[in-house]
């Protein structure tokens, strides 16, 4: 656990009492604080009641008299589409507003830290898709570096669970928009920008609150290296604003839409082959066609993020590669889940919006589609211009007929996951990929897109 630092006897709400706000609660307690904590849920409420937690209804009148500090969980929207009445309260009394994020990044290093000769590092990724993978990579390419390595944040375990790191420890942390939206302190070593396209508008009140989200990840301070994917006009605006000329490597500029010029730093995944350049020259090259754990363009540009993000710590191009070629990849992310009669069954139930499901479909060709479910707000355009190797989609979900509707290519309304993935091997040939990439949020079926990827993958092998 990593204790709450410069809160010593102070009293700290907390609003939200799920992974997150407990263990900030604990975290708080340890460095010497009082934590005072909240949730509308009273189930919550009873289990940090077991831990010897005071809850205090933050919704009342003077409840933030002597507050130091107010901590809000993720999933808690403070301020669009409208302000949380307990955020409010808190900014009407003057208290300051901060998250799980904010408290670790206050309280990282201690007097230990004296006696070591490389300073922790961490290293933060944050975008709209492929921060997980990304995350689970630099932590794969660490572990096989023989660094001390650390998972934390929206992936591993609770940012201020991890262990204090010790001497040239890395934690590598996934962080969302809604973290970065709230975090007082934000001083990571190593900052990454995966890609950006619109997710969650309505808690960020558009696109431009979105981005500003993400941004304040690398204004805060600012990372000694930002990695920026720059294959949106965002992420090249933000490495433009951030390097002082086009030489300047405390930005590495990342693409997997082509070649990057210039004189400053860069990696991008060109035909298959990763490329890096510095001052003008490659440094260094990676066949990435076979490797197995990354397929498709996607995870080419997951790989050049994970690839500058492992340099700017001083990992050698070899170690890299080689730790390319042992990566599992992660589950319901491109998935190859199983391989019968010539036909590959992949699970990528993670793509719950339509620019992840865009990105699968392009990785694979004579695809048989299972996609539907919840679906978000833009419209299904950007599926129909990526399903060129769609042979047929199986739609699932309760508005399965209304989802097929807006489909370009030849559909069948299946429902549910057992009749799509039925009717897909009914029609399977030899050299066909099985895809799940619902384009959708899984919640009017399931409880989470994991549950959905596990129904996939339970409907295939009984069938097997
Ligand atoms: P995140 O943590 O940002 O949600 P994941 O690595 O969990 O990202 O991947 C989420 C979904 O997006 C999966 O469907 C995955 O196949 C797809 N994906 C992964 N990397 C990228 C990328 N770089 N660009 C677009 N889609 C991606």
């Amino acid at each position: 656990m990593i204790p709450v630092r410069g809160l010593k006897g102070a009293r700290v709400a907390v609003l939200g009492l799920g992974r997150s706000g407990l263990a900030a609660a604990r975290a708080l307690a340890a460095g010497g604080a009082e934590p005072v904590c909240w949730d509308d849920n009273p189930e919550a409420r009873d289990t940090a009641a077991a831990e010897g937690f005071a809850c205090t209804d933050l919704k009342v009148q003077g409840a933030f008299d002597g507050i130091a500090r107010l901590i809000v969980s993720p999933g808690i929207p403070h301020l669009y589409p409208a302000p949380n009445p307990v955020v409010a309260a808190a900014l009407a009394a003057g208290v300051p507003v901060d998250n799980d994020i904010g408290l670790f990044f206050q309280s990282l290093g201690d007097a230990d830290w004296a006696r070591y000769d490389t300073p922790p590092r961490v290293i933060t990724v944050t975008g709209s898709n492929g921060k997980s993978t990304t995350c689970a990579l630099i932590h794969h390419i660490m572990e096989c570096a023989g660094r001390d390595s650390q998972l934390a944040g929206n992936i591993g375990r609770g940012v201020l669970d991890i262990d204090p790191p010790g001497d040239g420890g890395i934690v590598v942390l996934e962080l969302s928009s809604y973290q970065t939206d709230l975090a007082r302190s934000l001083t990571p070593d190593v900052a990454v920008f995966t890609n950006l396209t619109p997710d969650h508008l309505d808690r960020h009140a558009g696109m431009g609150g979105y981005f500003a989200a993400k941004r304040r990840l690398f204004a805060e301070g600012g990372p000694d290296r930002a990695v920026i994917g720059v294959d949106e006009a965002e992420g090249l605006f933000l490495a433009g604003q951030l390097a002082e000329a086009p030489g300047d490597d405390r930005v590495i500029r990342v693409s997997a839409a082509g070649k990057l010029t210039g004189p400053g730093w860069s990696v991008f995944a060109r035909k298959g082959f990763l490329a890096e350049h510095r001052k003008g020259r490659q440094v260094a090259s990676i066949d990435l066609r076979a490797v197995p754990g990354l397929p498709g363009a996607h995870n080419h540009q997951n790989a050049c993020a994970a690839y500058a993000a492992a340099r700017a710590v001083g990992v050698a191009p070899r170690v890299i590669e080689d730790a390319f070629a042992t990566f599992a990849g992660l589950p319901h992310r491109s998935q190859r889940i199983a391989e019968a009669a010539g036909v590959i069954y992949v699970n990528d139930s993670k793509a719950t919006n339509v620019d992840s499901a865009a990105k699968a479909l392009a990785a694979f060709k004579n695809i048989r589609w299972i996609c539907g479910g919840l679906q978000k707000e833009g419209g299904l355009d950007a599926l129909n211009a990526a399903a060129g190797a769609v042979k047929k989609a199986y739609v699932i979900g309760r508005e399965a007929a209304q989802f097929a509707m807006q489909l370009e290519v030849d559909t069948q309304v299946c429902g549910t996951m057992d009749a799509a993935v039925a009717a897909a091997m009914a029609d399977a040939e030899p050299g066909d990929v099985i895809l799940l990439a619902p384009a959708a949020a899984s919640f009017d079926q399931y409880d989470s897109f994991e549950m959905r990827g596990a129904d996939f993958t339970a409907a295939v092998t009984a069938r097997l």
